[in-house]
């Protein structure tokens, strides 16, 4: 029996691709044919999960000059990039007063300048191939205030006016763009959080995944798969019509 895989030719590229969310991302693009170039800044992080059309490229989505060298060496290996997740971040609750210049602008520099260099570079070959998928993961940080997190959250809503706009600048293009806006993954930012909530709450472990788990309406974590599934079906057939959204994953928030 021949299995017929949707993204068969396709070049995907995934920023933050070597773990979490956009692991799953990756692997469920390669899984339908999609060649993935995976990227991050630790190299032996995407090495150790590389394989059958996956491909590691490390970079760092705050430095211009080396993320346009990655990206252009991956399309001449790879072809124009058809599907660009942008993926890559970092999430630290911290409250607005002990928020600084340097947290507030590594938040920024890697949430939304990261975002956005990945896009504009990723478009740039995408002309070339008169098709495209972008799609942003922002958070459910994107489409409300997240209490003790200023910056990542004008970060995530960032995200969401970038992916508005180009819907806009590229309407009856064969281009879509958009966000999909996860509640709490279970992933490795989840347990980094559960360490700070923890140390700044003074609450054991346990209460502190437990804040999270409650703050899913469905009241459980998500999977990363379940980002992955909404990701492909935006890149697959039948999703077309779909521009400029932003999706919520979150149990049901709104
Ligand atoms: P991970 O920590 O597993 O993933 C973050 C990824 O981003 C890592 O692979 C990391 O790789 C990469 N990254 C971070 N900084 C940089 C940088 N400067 N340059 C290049 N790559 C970078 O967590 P998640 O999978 O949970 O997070 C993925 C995305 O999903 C993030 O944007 C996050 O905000 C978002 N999200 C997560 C939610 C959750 O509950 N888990 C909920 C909503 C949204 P490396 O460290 O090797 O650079």
């Amino acid at each position: 029996m021949t299995v017929s895989r949707t993204l068969t030719g396709k070049h995907a590229l995934v920023t933050g691709g070597g773990t979490g969310i956009g692991l799953a991302v990756a692997r469920a693009l390669a899984a339908q044919g999609a060649q993935v170039t995976i990227t991050g800044r630790r190299a032996e992080v995407l090495e150790s999960v590389a394989g059958e059309n996956l491909h590691a490229a490390a970079m760092d989505v705050t430095d211009e000059a080396q993320l346009k060298d990655t990206i252009s060496a991956a399309v001449e290996q790879r072809g124009p990039v058809q599907i660009c997740i942008a993926n890559a971040g970092i999430a630290e609750g911290r409250a607005l007063h002990k928020t600084d210049m340097e947290f507030w602008r590594r938040t920024m520099a890697t949430n939304l300048d990261g975002a956005f260099l990945t896009i504009r570079e990723s478009l740039t070959s995408m002309h070339q191939a008169d098709w495209g998928r972008v799609i942003a993961i922002s958070s459910i940080a994107g489409l409300k205030g997240l209490k003790g997190a200023a910056a990542y959250t004008a970060s995530k809503h960032g995200m969401i006016g970038l992916i508005r706009a180009l819907s806009e600048d590229y309407l009856g293009t064969p281009f879509t763009f958009n966000a999909v806006c996860p509640g709490y993954v279970d992933t490795e930012i989840i347990s980094r959080n559960v360490t700070s909530i923890q140390e700044r709450a003074g609450i054991s472990a346990d209460d502190a995944r437990a804040l999270m788990v409650d703050a899913n309406k469905h009241k459980r974590l998500i999977h990363p798969n379940e980002v992955a599934q909404t990701v492909l079906w935006l890149c697959g057939p039948g999703s077309e019509s779909i521009n400029g959204q932003a999706i919520e994953i979150a149990g049901g928030q709104f």
